[in-house]
């Protein structure tokens, strides 16, 4: 069966991280929708154009673009044995917008990733992304370079920490609320984000065992 999967959760979670492994070992797609949207910046498209400064300002872009993104890409044939969707839906209408798209295939299994703020703030921070092969990293005393390639490090424009403020107030206000929508549905299970990666991604293999299992 399709493994339909939102992987949910606060900026800084580590819904990358999961959704990437999990996409890699399943041979599924990773829809990561900051991605596309990083993405359309760096080639300057109209909707880069258009994005940039909401991404910049730790607000989140219009839900009529992102659900056509979405939309558009969850259309093309490489979703048909499943897909990790990674940063998407982040309101109560992509939510409910992501149900029609859906309608008719392997319900939605959803994940939340959880991680107190404190230490959110603390890991958006230190984030740093590895210019050449996009690993993700937590800057440390003198690391400059990728211990994977020897590329440099950089950071995000959106994670320092007036910006990271702003996009946990937004997680809070606009996108918690999906907590409630998604809670009673069988297939949705909240993971200790908290734990290391591994551990986490242990605890990510088992709920979709488990849901499976209990749903299939
Ligand atoms: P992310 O890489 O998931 O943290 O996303 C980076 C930024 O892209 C967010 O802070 C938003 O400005 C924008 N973004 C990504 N996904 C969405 C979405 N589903 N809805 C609205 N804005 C989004």
């Amino acid at each position: 069966m399709a493994i339909n999967l939102v992987m949910f959760g606060p900026p800084g979670a580590g819904k990358g991280t999961q959704a990437s492994r999990l996409a890699a070992e399943r041979g599924i797609p990773q829809i990561s929708t900051g991605d596309i949207l990083r993405e359309a910046v760096q080639s300057g498209t109209e909707l880069g154009r258009r994005a940039q400064a909401v991404m910049d300002a730790g607000e989140l872009v219009s839900d009529d673009i992102m659900v056509g993104i979405v939309r558009e890409r969850l259309g093309r044939a490489d979703t048909a044995a499943g897909f990790v969707l990674d940063g998407f839906p982040r309101t109560v209408a992509q939510a409910t917008a992501l149900d029609g798209i859906l309608d008719g295939r392997t319900a939605l299994m959803v994940l939340e990733l959880a991680v107190p703020d404190q230490e959110l703030m603390e890991r958006l921070t230190r984030r740093r992304v590895c210019a050449g092969c996009g690993a993700i990293v937590a800057s440390g005393e003198g690391v400059e370079t990728c211990e994977r390639c020897g590329a440099g490090l950089t950071q995000r424009s959106d994670d320092r920490p007036d910006v990271v403020r702003e996009r946990l107030r937004v997680y809070h206000q606009q996108t918690s609320p999906l907590v409630a929508f998604y809670r009673t549905r069988p297939r949705f299970r909240e993971i200790d984000g908290s734990q290391p990666p591994d551990v986490v991604a242990a605890a990510v293999r088992q709920a979709i065992d488990a849901v499976d299992g209990a749903t299939s």
